[in-house]
């Protein structure tokens, strides 16, 4: 375990690694902001003592997982609705698009498909769409009865008469057809599944970084880092522990937000090592950072980043 104070680069080093890849980016606007009319443009007359209002000293947490992004939970959904109501869903189709990408995909991780929509006739009715009973109104007859009574001859006895005619509500069949309730009338009920998105499987090397100075470039610290870790010298952990105990000490300086950024960057670990998908690649580093503030003679303000040991450091800045 390092014990040993890591050495952080000093102002002067900073300022001139960073006024070089300047000039280097944008030898015009160095010219414009650091110029003096009639003098010979001249890096040596920029000095930091000059420019560098203030400076803060922070911290930086760097490690790399790889993530295997993959396939969505398997299984499937089956879903069974009246034929009115599959067009309520929105479905997708994936025949034919190969697989996709996960990282650009919108959308649930399951989601119906299409060419699983299938026709099942419907168990109420049997697929006729309707249920035969026997007529309430002849009671299955066909026929409607009525008795007469009839006032025969001279006498005009009264007399009990039969008279039948066809239901008018079956039409004189008897049987009567009522809509299946289960269906609809439509015959089917309808089945569809909902079904993982077919997701490549991809193995991505992901950075994480946290940083105590309020950067924008905590991004793109992450990223270059990822690609030359051997290019910046910080200082490696096994465990966030041992990082926790021996900052202050590594560092030579501790304040609020750094202690802060190391809660951060070990939540992201634990989350990271509870995660199955992903796989903790690197130690864990602790860099110096040291953040200044700069301003030049015609008044524009910029700051300067460096991260990494007096040994072997990197510069950012928003110049
Ligand atoms: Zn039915
Ligand atoms: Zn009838």
């Amino acid at each position: 375990m390092p014990d040993v104070r890591i050495k952080t680069p000093n102002l002067d080093d900073i300022f001139n690694k960073w006024k070089q890849k300047a000039l280097r980016q944008d030898k015009k606007k160095m010219e414009k902001e650091f110029g003096t009319k009639g003098a010979m443009f001249s890096l040596d007359a920029i000095s930091a003592a000059e420019y560098v209002k203030d400076t803060m000293k922070e911290a930086a947490i760097y490690f790399a997982i790889k993530k295997s992004l993959g396939p969505a939970p398997k299984g499937k959904d089956e879903n069974l609705v009246i034929a009115s109501r599959v067009g309520k869903e929105q479905f997708y189709s994936f025949k034919g698009a190969g697989k996709i990408d996960k990282e650009e995909w919108k959308g649930d991780e399951k989601v119906p498909q299409f060419e699983s929509i299938q026709a099942v006739p419907c168990k109420n009715c049997r697929g006729k769409g309707y249920i035969e009973d026997k007529c309430k109104s002849c009671k299955g007859t066909g026929k409607i009865e009525e008795t007469f009574t009839v006032l025969v001859g001279e006498e005009q006895n009264k007399e009990k008469k039969q008279f039948s005619y066809p239901c008018g509500v079956c039409y004189g069949s008897g049987n009567r057809s009522e809509t299946c309730k289960e269906c609809g009338g439509h015959k089917n009920m309808y089945k569809y599944d909902t079904l993982p998105v077919p997701f490549k499987t991809v193995v991505t090397g992901v950075p994480i970084l946290h940083s105590s100075a309020q950067t924008k470039y905590e991004k793109e610290i992450g990223d270059d880092l990822h690609k030359m870790i051997e290019d910046v010298e910080g200082i490696k952990f096994n465990d966030f522990k041992a990082l926790e105990s021996k900052a202050e000490a590594s560092l030579g300086y501790i304040n609020k937000n750094i202690n802060k950024t190391i809660g951060a960057a070990k939540s992201d670990y634990r989350k990271s090592e509870k995660d199955k998908n992903a796989q903790i690649t690197t130690q864990i580093y602790l860099f110096p950072m040291i953040q200044m503030f700069c301003q030049t003679k015609r008044g524009s303000k910029f700051e300067i980043y460096s991260l990494g040991s007096g040994n072997k450091f990197m510069t950012y800045s928003n110049f």
